[in-house]
């Protein structure tokens, strides 16, 4: 089974994560896509995400099986550059140093 397809992700299902196939239906597979921000990369039918990039509450509870399954209409949105923007601080305020000696000759 191939890594993750999500950027900067190597994560894969021999290192023990759950690994995820982008969905077949079309519309589904675009929004998958559309939250990988790839530029000029499409998935396939062998893409997998692994389980880092859905949110908890995307996954079924309360499996009998005891394992963990997306939801239907799961959306992945947990990815390094949405991290990278939360993390981003404000600008610092910068400190102007005047020479008080120049004010005073002036
Ligand atoms: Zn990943």
């Amino acid at each position: 089974m191939p890594g993750c397809s999500a950027f900067g992700c190597s994560n894969s299902a021999s290192k023990g994560y759950v690994m995820k196939v982008f969905p077949r239906d079309p519309n589904r597979r675009k929004i998958w896509a559309s939250k990988v921000k790839r530029v000029g990369w499409k998935p396939t039918n062998y893409s997998v995400l692994c389980e880092v990039h859905f949110e908890p509450d995307c996954w079924e509870i309360n499996r009998v099986d005891g394992k963990r399954k997306l939801k239907v209409d799961a959306v992945p949105t947990i990815f390094s550059y949405s991290k990278i923007k939360s993390k981003r601080k404000p600008p610092a305020v910068r400190i102007v140093n005047e020479p008080s000696s120049l004010q005073d000759t002036v």
